[in-house]
């Protein structure tokens, strides 16, 4: 049976009931003809450096303008495209997409413009995946440094033979790599130590009310120090309050994005805030 439990998304499912879900079929065939039909569009949420309140960069989320559902939610194909293996092409055409975009950005002007891409569990266990991120970055002609990666802990927990090796060799050519909603998955701290981490972005859910929840601030404090001691940089997601941005600011988080500077927004939007200027007043 299917039971989905709100709030927490948790799915039981037996396998064969899964594949028999008509939705999901007809789900699956839209999202073969989107790909084709290029309904997807990046969309880009900056990233402020906390010390100068500039944007520094930008995480790309990707987004599907189905011609009749309208916007459909990442958390609902992701998945799917997962398990279809959709992702693979999907997750290339983010990459490709993202990467030309940030180049123009950084032709532009902000020279050290990153865009940050997440990856998925099937994208990461594909064999050779660092030989097609450089050829990726070849075929678009950036610089490594423009890329940022993002990993959330169960995909390491998975994937973690071979890992290692992968990410140290995306790492040498300059990729940032991150650990992505850090504290949400099941990894434990040896996993810090373990995988050649740049950024550690702690999840929305530790952020949120970080003022008035005196546990939330307890994991936030130790957790930026416990970072920057390790030689990570930390970036807060889901920053949404002007009392978080102060309570981030003063523990020296390095890099917050969230409601309270930007929603995630097309690249034409993206670039007027950018040429604007637009920072925060810290
Ligand atoms: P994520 O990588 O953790 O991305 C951050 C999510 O938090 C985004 O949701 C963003 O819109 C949302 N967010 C940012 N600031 C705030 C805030 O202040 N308040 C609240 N309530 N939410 C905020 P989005 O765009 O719906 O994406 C959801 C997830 O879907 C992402 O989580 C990521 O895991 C996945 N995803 C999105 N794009 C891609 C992609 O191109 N490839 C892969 N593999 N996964 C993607
Ligand atoms: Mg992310
Ligand atoms: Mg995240
Ligand atoms: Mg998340």
């Amino acid at each position: 049976y299917t039971q989905k439990l709100q709030g927490n998304n948790y799915q039981f499912y037996t396998p064969d009931i899964n594949v028999g879900s008509s939705e999901e079929l007809e789900l699956e065939a839209s999202l073969r003809r989107a790909l084709e039909q290029k309904e997807f569009q990046v969309y880009y949420q900056p990233i402020v450096n906390l010390s100068c309140g500039k944007i520094i960069g930008a995480e790309a989320l990707v987004r599907w303008q189905h011609p009749v559902r309208g916007m459909v939610s990442p958390a609902e194909f992701i998945p799917l495209a997962e398990e279809t293996g959709l992702i693979v092409p999907l997750g290339e055409w983010v990459l490709q997409t993202a990467c030309a975009q940030a180049q123009r950005w950084r032709d532009s002007g902000f020279s050290s413009f990153r865009v940050s891409v997440n990856l998925s569990g099937r994208q990461f266990s594909q064999p050779e995946l660092s030989q097609r991120i450089v050829q990726i970055l070849e075929s678009v002609g950036v610089h490594p440094t423009t890329l940022g990666l993002e990993l959330t802990e169960s995909i390491l927990v998975e994937n973690a033979t071979g890992a290692i090796a992968t990410l140290n060799e995306l790492k040498q050519l300059g990729i940032d790599i991150a650990i992505d909603d850090f504290g949400t998955g099941y990894a434990s701290l040896s996993y810090l130590k373990q995988f050649p981490f740049d950024t550690l972005k702690i999840d929305r859910s530790f952020v949120s009310d970080v003022t008035s929840d005196a546990q939330n601030q307890a994991i936030m404090t130790a957790v930026i120090q416990l970072a920057h001691n390790l030689n990570l940089k930390v970036t807060a997601e889901g920053v949404e309050t002007e009392a978080e941005l102060a309570f981030l600011s003063q523990q020296q988080c390095d890099a917050m994005q969230g409601y309270l500077f930007s929603r995630p927004i097309p690249a034409a939007e993206m670039e007027t805030m950018l040429f604007r200027g637009k920072r925060l007043l810290l």
